[in-house]
């Protein structure tokens, strides 16, 4: 049996005679990938933690192409696979290790869903082809004097319809919400090949479900996003950025609070462990930034104009402040480059979880405890979005498929009240824990939307409910 050439046989792997031509003839014959020197970077995930078989990786163009596309695979009972910019953390952006009941999956790459409209100056939106990047809606929203409020390091990888099909978070959400919060209008096919398209823009609305808000989070499951809308904000003046030493996740959220009470915007509070810095000095050749060695760095962004005084700094603070864009972003890149630091070591277990914040400073000792007790495990390091509750975990160590210390680390976040996922998402490595934080009554309305849709299972199995 052969993975990548065309075949006139029905395996798990493989891609039928019928079933080739047909894709070709929905999308063109450059555009159906069975290469494997060409699809790797799309069976791969950006940790290199998880990867898996598939029949063809297939680009369609346009919202027919993909109709099209979605409804050869129904009919040749092969599963879809979903993909933006492929920069997702949690196994769900690329196929299983080991196919499914329904066998490897065609991947439908959005990524030449490209189109960004020209800014509706009245209503502050736009509407972007599924595929655009991130960083391209941010330059198109900028261009016209406005700014998009989701923003994250992966934002020249990762595509819009991505970051709502995850419901991404980011770096602004204490500004801005999650994505769910800008979302206005989705276009997207449906499991059965049927598109649903509402991109008006109203904000005003009330005629039934928000099948836009039901995409945010479907991670794929649900169907194949090819267009949203999105509300802009205007910017800010000037902002100032400083990065804070802290003793602990209390003193940090201390600091975090009088932010908040000075009167000026804070958009942007996130947190550093002691690890993580060392990490990216030697990744970027920075620096320490502070006087003395920290447990925890703390940067904040407040929009006061540019000239520091919403910062909530007194003269014992140990601080560095930034006020101009380049110096601005220098700071940032403290943060914005954890991830990728985590990167150089190996394969790195990224966990992501949040805890009302009342209970991060104890759930994060206790994490660390955790992590400490065993052995196995040679490196690992928080950082995170402070505001939001939410700290990754990046643990190196364990072989890539041992998910004991995952599941104990996510245990302890849910003993808390926590979320086992923030802002990732449950992919596949997480569907099993689920039930951790969402009752068995909310699983199965999940499930109910999911079977009514997807009857036949084929659009995306093993993401978000374990197959
Ligand atoms: C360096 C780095 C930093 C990151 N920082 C953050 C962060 O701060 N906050 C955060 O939330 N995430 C972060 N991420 C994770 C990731 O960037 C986000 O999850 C992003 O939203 C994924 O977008 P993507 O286009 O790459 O989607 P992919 O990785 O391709 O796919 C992710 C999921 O969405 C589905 N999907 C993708 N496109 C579509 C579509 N058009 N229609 C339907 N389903 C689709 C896929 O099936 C999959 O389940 C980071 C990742 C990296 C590598």
């Amino acid at each position: 049996m052969n993975v990548h050439q065309p075949s006139s046989d029905s395996g798990p792997l493989s891609l039928s005679e019928s079933l080739h031509a047909a894709l070709v003839e929905a999308v063109g014959s450059a555009h159906v990938l069975t290469d494997p020197a060409v699809t790797g970077e799309f069976t791969q995930e950006w940790t290199r933690r998880f990867s898996g078989p598939c029949r063809a990786v297939v680009r369609p163009g346009s919202t027919d192409e993909v109709a099209a596309v979605v409804r050869a695979c129904m009919a040749a009972g092969v599963p879809v696979l979903p993909q933006g910019g492929n920069t997702g953390l949690v196994g769900g952006s690329v196929p299983a290790v080991s196919p499914g009941r329904h066998g490897a999956p065609v991947i439908v790459s959005a990524r030449r869903l490209s189109a960004i409209s020209s800014v509706d100056q009245l209503s502050g939106q736009l509407t972007a082809g599924a595929g655009a990047t991130l960083g391209d809606v941010h330059r198109a929203a900028e261009a016209a004097g406005w700014i998009y409020g989701v923003d994250l390091a992966a934002r020249d990888s990762c595509t819009i319809g991505g970051t709502v099909a995850t419901n991404a978070g980011g770096i602004n959400v204490i500004a801005y919400g999650m994505t769910r919060a800008s979302v206005v209008g989705i276009e997207a096919v449906l499991p059965d090949g049927q598109v649903i398209s509402h991109l008006s823009g109203l904000l005003k609305d009330n005629t039934g479900y928000d099948l836009g808000a039901l995409f945010c989070g479907s991670e794929g499951t649900l169907g194949i996003i090819t267009a949203v809308r999105v509300r802009l904000h205007r910017p800010h003046a000037a902002t100032s950025v400083a990065l804070v030493g802290c003793t602990g996740f209390a003193s940090a959220l201390e600091l975090m609070s009088r932010a908040r009470a000075g009167g000026f915007p804070v958009i942007g509070a996130e947190v550093i462990d002691a690890s993580g810095m060392e990490l990216v000095m030697g990744l970027a050749d920075l620096p320490y930034p502070l006087e003395s060695r920290w447990e925890l760095v703390v940067l904040l962004e407040i929009a006061d104009g540019g000239d520091g005084s919403g910062l909530p700094l007194d003269e014992s603070a140990d601080a560095v402040v930034a006020f101009d864009a380049s110096s601005r972003a220098r700071l940032w890149s403290y943060r914005e480059r954890q991830s990728e630091a985590y990167s150089t070591l190996g394969v790195v277990h990224k966990l992501d979880i949040s805890v009302p914040l009342e209970s991060l400073a104890a759930c994060a000792d206790e994490l660390r405890t955790l992590i400490e007790s065993y052995p196995i495990v040679t490196t690992y390091g928080v950082f995170g979005h402070l505001a939001d509750g939410n700290i990754h975990l990046e643990i190196v160590g364990p072989a890539w498929d041992d998910l004991e210390i995952d599941h104990a680390m996510l245990a302890c976040a849910a003993r808390y009240g926590g979320s086992i996922s923030a802002e990732h998402g449950v992919g596949r490595v997480k569907a099993r824990e689920l039930g951790m934080c969402r009752s068995s009554v909310e699983i199965a309305a999940m499930k109910a939307i999911k079977d009514a849709w997807d009857p036949q299972g084929l659009m995306h199995p093993g993401v978000l409910f374990a197959e």
